[in-house]
């Protein structure tokens, strides 16, 4: 199956991004809760290094703030970007 289009493959040394995660960011809110994700809670810029592949179709990927596992439906579904592709 093909998803996407130009530059929608990961690949090792690949740099992705992880989007933002959707919540309040007005604290004063009612419905305002933290994010407690990986990203959020270790305040990380989002961008890591595609390091490999990982069991069950995902990748291995270094971010600032430690290694994580993404996986192809991640990217399908535009929660990670392809911002630089390794050659
Ligand atoms: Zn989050």
């Amino acid at each position: 199956m093909k998803i996407g289009g130009v530059g929608e493959v990961m690949k090792v040394g690949d740099l992705v991004k992880v989007k933002d995660c959707e919540h309040l960011y007005d604290v004063s809110h009612p419905f305002y809760e933290a994010c407690e994700c990986f990203f959020c809670s270790g305040n990380s810029n989002r961008i890591g290094v595609i390091l490999g592949p990982a069991p069950r179709n995902s990748w291995a990927v270094m971010f600032d703030c430690g290694e994580w596992r993404l996986d192809e439906f991640d990217h399908a579904r535009g929660d990670v970007e392809v911002i630089s592709e390794s050659r």
